[in-house]
């Protein structure tokens, strides 16, 4: 029996999990897979990591972009839910993918190393989810290895963060003494590699739970029991999904400790796919009709043919096969007749897909990031957000006569995300901008590579760029008016404001006030 689009909508939970690198982001996404049955892709995530780890290798990967469409998000079930994971890279230059990424995610797993705390690249991810609210459960890693005291990481997330924490579990032993999690509400532990059945036990000072530990632990492990019991706040269901509160579950995705803990609570606890905010109303997961919004594209291989996926997250309704869907944008009708699932691998092979899924849609250059589908209504999804970027560069092209080729080539690139790219108003030469280095080397290459367009960078005389806008368009114009050299229209038409520096977007900011100046825009 098919699902209903309730029974469908409930069942689902679309996340990605956050973390700094290193502390164990992949080996935690297999062991996901592997415990939710799709071994399959459990190697492929490994296989794809291995292969990234160089910059030179990442060249090579960015032209072998297959494996990285498989990769992009990975279906499992477990239990009565159906999980989908999304992908998010793991180099920091990539940092806007991974933003854009998180817009189409109703939870977050946050990944911390039990050693080394909250990392600067868990900081700025959580900044993020936290922008738009979304729950996360924290997975406190490597306790297998020596740990902190489980209480300075509770403390640390909580003021690093200003984020409540509720441990839902704690470790029985840490390093070499880990040997499970003790679960604190139903007093019940989980022990060994196998990690079976939680196991009730009458209290932390039972036999069961000495067995586990060595006798000079013992003592330790009861009092540190009492005091979490006493101290620690309890799980509150509504803050958690308000953001305002994480629970916290201690293991080793290496060796498999605490997995399922986690897996269980987010079918639990973490929301199913949300309602989405459109421009002129809220669209609910389990309507009718179906909606969607591409967040992410990914060239394809075939540099003759400008392949794109656009991968798209449903948002309600349901998307099938064959179905015509309105491009809101361009008002044009678009026939969704290959639209690749992602569920292959797991027991479900389906032909349609619901809210929280994510399809990937083959197109050429048809659709932007940003884009909604709808089935004729017209409304556009708002929150694919658009970062600043924080290096802008001239492009310079050895041979002039290429210059309508390169125009055409940054537009296709800007469309898929790869740069940002600006026109100034003065006429000059556009100015393209990254959130990471490494997108420069991308952007070479594949000018180079895809076609036949070798260019160099060059600095622009700007390393600030904002979003500007007003409450009136008078006092907007006047602004743009006074500072044409300064102003530039991005792929929308919108105007930013370019600075040398820091100083002088202050400065201007200043002696604007009815100017706003934005870091961050949404797509739409
Ligand atoms: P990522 O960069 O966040 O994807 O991290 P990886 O999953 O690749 O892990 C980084 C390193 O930490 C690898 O060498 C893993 O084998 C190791 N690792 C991951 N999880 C654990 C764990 O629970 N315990 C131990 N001891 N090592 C781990």
């Amino acid at each position: 029996m098919a699902d209903s689009i309730e029974q469908a909508v409930a069942r689902r939970r679309t996340f990605a999990i956050i973390a700094h690198p290193d502390a164990g982001k992949t080996t935690l996404t297999e062991k996901l897979l592997l415990f939710g049955g799709a071994i399959q892709l459990a190697g492929e995530v490994k296989a794809k990591k291995d292969k990234i780890q160089t910059r030179s290798d990442w060249m090579k990967i960015e032209r072998e972009r297959g494996i990285s469409v498989v990769t992009s998000v990975m279906t499992f079930e477990y239990g009565d839910n159906v999980f989908n994971l999304l992908d998010t890279p793991g180099h920091e230059d990539f940092a806007d993918d991974t933003y854009r990424t998180l817009s189409a995610v109703d939870s977050a797993v946050m990944v911390i190393d039990a050693a080394k705390g909250i990392e600067p690249r868990t900081l700025k991810l959580f900044e993020v989810c936290r922008l738009r609210d979304i729950p996360i459960v924290t997975f406190v890693n490597k306790m297998d290895r020596e740990a902190r005291n489980t209480f300075e990481i509770l403390d640390e997330i909580e003021e690093k963060l200003a984020l409540d924490t509720a441990p839902i579990t704690w470790p029985i032993g840490q390093g070499k003494t880990f040997s499970g999690t003790y679960h604190l509400a139903q007093n019940a532990i989980r022990h060994g590699d196998a990690e079976t059945e939680r196991t009730k036990v009458n209290g932390p000072d039972s036999n069961r739970v000495a067995g586990l530990l060595p006798e000079n632990e013992r003592e330790t492990f009861i009092e540190e029991m009492e005091l979490a019991r006493e101290a620690c706040r309890p799980f509150d269901l509504d803050a958690f999904r308000e953001g305002h509160l994480t629970p916290v579950f201690f293991g080793s995705a290496l060796r498999n400790f605490g997995v399922r803990d986690l897996i269980e609570a987010l079918g639990d606890w973490a929301p199913p796919p949300r309602a989405q905010e459109a421009d002129s109303r809220t669209v609910e997961a389990t309507e009718p009709a179906m909606s969607a919004f591409v967040f992410k594209i990914q060239a394809n291989m075939d540099p003759n043919h400008r392949d794109r996926i656009a991968f798209v997250r449903v948002c309600s309704g349901e998307l099938k096969r064959g179905m015509k869907a309105k491009l809101v944008r361009t008002g044009k009708p678009m026939s969704l007749s290959a639209p690749q699932f992602f569920f292959a691998r797991s027991r479900i092979t389906a032909d349609e897909a619901y809210a929280g899924d994510v399809v990937g849609i083959p197109n050429h250059g048809t659709l932007r990031i940003g884009d909604t589908l709808t089935e004729g209504e017209e409304f556009l999804f708002r929150g694919v957000p658009n970062f600043a970027p924080e290096i802008l560069r001239r492009v310079r092209l050895g041979d002039p006569m290429k210059a309508k080729k390169l125009k055409d080539a940054l537009q296709q690139m800007a469309e898929e995300g790869v740069v940002q790219l600006f026109s100034p108003e003065d006429g000059s030469p556009a100015i393209v901008g990254v959130v990471g280095a490494l997108q420069i080397d991308v952007l070479r290459e594949r000018l180079n590579i895809e076609y036949g367009l070798p260019v160099e960078f060059e600095m622009a005389r700007f390393s600030v760029c904002r979003w500007i806008s007003a409450d009136t368009k008078a006092e907007l114009e006047r602004f743009v008016e006074s500072h044409r050299g300064d102003i530039a229209r991005d792929l929308d038409n919108d105007p930013v404001f370019l600075a040398p520096h820091e100083f002088g977007l202050n400065y201007e900011a200043d002696r604007w006030k009815q100017i706003r100046f934005a870091a961050i825009k949404d797509y739409q």
